[in-house]
């Protein structure tokens, strides 16, 4: 038996934190490579390692330097070594950090030293090799994740070690320099370093006891999934599940490595399994997971006999392709095509995009609604089961929200909808109450 075992951020919060997560790799001998992320929020007052990082990085910018910032970072690695009585020359690591900050001019660079310095820490304490996330992750020139080289990398690099601590979150380009995943991406680095050891499991450890029904700051105290299958797994976590990152379903689904997700400050819980083959559902577990996000914006563009021109979606998508816009979803009626688009991908350009389909289209009418919030109801067991929809739009109705767009996705086991932001916990909490209780 081979494991991988990631930790979260909030498993490397403290000292205290630090020890649990020692207990555990000790209490079993198969754990033998170990993927950290830079310390998280003690609580919810307090600020990420790798969130103060950024802060270093444009203090740099606008000073010249990043000794304000910096100070809390010092304070806070120092102050962990200290507590765990280590003999690792914090100091000296320290210092050579913030000189790179200082002198690379990379965000970055900046950012992946949270997982860098953590994992220095967590090799000292367990006793194990480290080794560098730069010298086996590899991104492409434009930025791509360079699979196959990554893949023979790490297994050459791990072959060479029993046991090892790896730093998540970066990589690097052939040249050396470093790139970032996006955020919550060492939960990435987990499953590549999985899929290249080719580990029976890779163990998620964060700070709930599973995957759960609904998000836990909506929903109080849901129901956990016992097993959820990568595709569930993959609409749940894309729509905004946070608990793990949608990206790291793929390295592993190449080799059909399963995931646990697990909870550090209660690890005799079972947590949950991700499974890589289809999970069959009864008539009680119909609906796996809700999940949703704010902040989408709909451009509804309406044409009489839109469906007799050929290619007219195709040259619509070219409108948001030539702004560099990437597109969440795109129902559409007979007369009517909707877009939906991010907020955040929206800025600044909306003006743009609204004149060019105007001229290009003459549509009779282009009509933009912003504060769009998503949700997505997933479930195997929604397939081939009439009467699920039905049920979600009444819970809706009957929480006397309004529904602004409907998607069906053509897998039969996701329906998203879309509802106003300020309606979003409430339309959440309702779908929730009809299916799972
Ligand atoms: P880590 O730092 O360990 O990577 P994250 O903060 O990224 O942890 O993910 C865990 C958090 O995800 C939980 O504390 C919880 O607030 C949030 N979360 C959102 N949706 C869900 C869900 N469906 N199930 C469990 N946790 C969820
Ligand atoms: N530390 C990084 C972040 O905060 C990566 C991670 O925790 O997975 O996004
Ligand atoms: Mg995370």
């Amino acid at each position: 038996m081979l494991k991988v075992c990631k930790f979260g951020g909030t498993s490397m919060s403290s000292s205290i934190a630090i020890n649990k997560v020692t207990e555990i790799i000790h209490s079993d001998d198969s754990r033998r490579y170990v993927v950290v992320s830079a310390p998280g929020k003690r609580d919810n007052t307090d600020i990420k390692i790798t969130d103060t990082l950024y802060q270093c990085f444009r203090e740099m910018k606008s000073t010249g330097s990043c000794n304000e910032s910096f100070s809390l970072i010092y304070d806070r690695y120092m102050g962990i070594v200290r507590d765990l009585g280590l003999k690792i020359d914090m100091k000296t690591y320290l210092d050579n950090v913030k000189k790179g900050i200082e002198s690379s001019q990379s965000p970055d660079f900046a950012a992946s030293r949270g997982e860098y310095l953590n994992a220095l820490i967590m090799a000292e304490q367990l006793g194990y090799a480290f080794v560098d996330a730069a010298d086996v992750i590899r991104f492409n020139d434009d930025g791509t994740f360079d699979e196959d080289t990554t893949n023979d990398l790490v297994q050459e690099a791990l072959s060479k070690v029993d046991k090892a601590v790896i730093p998540g979150f970066y990589g690097s380009y052939q040249d050396g320099r470093i790139k970032t995943f996006s955020r919550g991406g060492s939960d990435i680095t987990g499953a590549i370093i999985a899929r290249g050891v080719n580990a029976d499991l890779y163990e998620n450890w964060t700070d709930v006891s599973g995957f759960l029904k609904a998000d836990p700051r909506i929903v109080n105290n849901p129901e956990r999934i016992k097993t959820l299958s990568f595709r569930e797994l993959r609409e749940l976590s894309y729509m905004g599940a946070s608990v793990l990152h949608p990206d790291a379903v793929f390295p592993v689904r190449v080799s059909g490595i399963p995931i646990n997700i697990r909870n550090t400050f209660a690890p005799q819980d079972e947590g949950t399994m991700i499974v890589p083959h289809y999970v069959e559902r009864d008539e009680k577990n119909i609906v796996t997971g809700i999940a949703g996000k704010k902040n989408f914006a709909i451009i509804l563009i309406e044409k009489s006999m839109m469906n007799s021109e050929i290619g007219f979606s195709r040259r619509v998508l070219s409108v948001f392709e030539k702004y560099g816009i990437s597109i969440e979803h795109m129902p559409s009626g007979i007369d009517t095509l909707s877009v939906v688009v991010s907020e955040e991908e929206l800025k600044n350009k909306l003006d743009n995009v609204i004149m060019d389909i105007r001229s290009q289209f003459k549509p009779n009418t282009v009509e933009v609604y912003h504060g769009i919030a998503l949700i997505a109801t997933v479930g195997h067991g929604m397939s081939r089961r009439p009467g699920t929809s039905a049920r979600l739009f009444k819970s809706i109705y009957e929480a006397d929200v309004n529904v602004r767009m409907i998607d069906q996705g053509s897998s039969e086991m996701n329906i998203i909808i879309g509802v106003e932001n300020d309606d979003y916990e409430k339309a959440l909490a309702a779908i929730y109450h009809e299916f799972i209780g």
